[in-house]
């Protein structure tokens, strides 16, 4: 063993205990470990689906989606609005062919008023 670069509070009684139950027995510098999962638990050794969400990730993950969703659906529904509105606002081209009706309608009224 090289002199010198190993600790000197080793000890080889440290208590591993896993959020699932499973405790074992093994070296380190502390003498009590608190792990999150342990080859009792994790699915790679128990061969079982499942998730492992100790941080409420998942939860996280949901309402994220969730809020996501919302907001699609409200911009979809603003996207809609905007649209109805634009076919009830007339066109350039329909305000210029009503505006040329009236000019017309308005010379044949004068042309029939010079004429009686
Ligand atoms: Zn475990």
């Amino acid at each position: 063993m090289k002199q010198g670069i190993h600790p000197s509070n080793w000890q080889h009684d440290c208590v591993v205990t896993c959020s699932c139950g499973h405790t074992f027995v093994t070296g380190g510098v502390k003498k009590a470990m608190q792990v999150d999962i342990c080859s009792a638990c994790h699915p790679f050794f128990t061969g079982e689906m499942r998730f492992v969400d100790r941080q409420g990730r998942v939860d996280k993950f949901q309402k994220k989606m969730q809020l996501a969703a919302a907001a699609a659906a409200a911009a979809a529904s603003k996207t809609k609005k905007a649209a109805k509105e634009k076919v009830d606002a007339k066109s350039y081209k329909q305000i210029l062919v009503d505006q040329q009706s009236e000019l017309k309608a308005k010379k044949e009224a004068d042309v029939t008023v010079a004429e009686n």
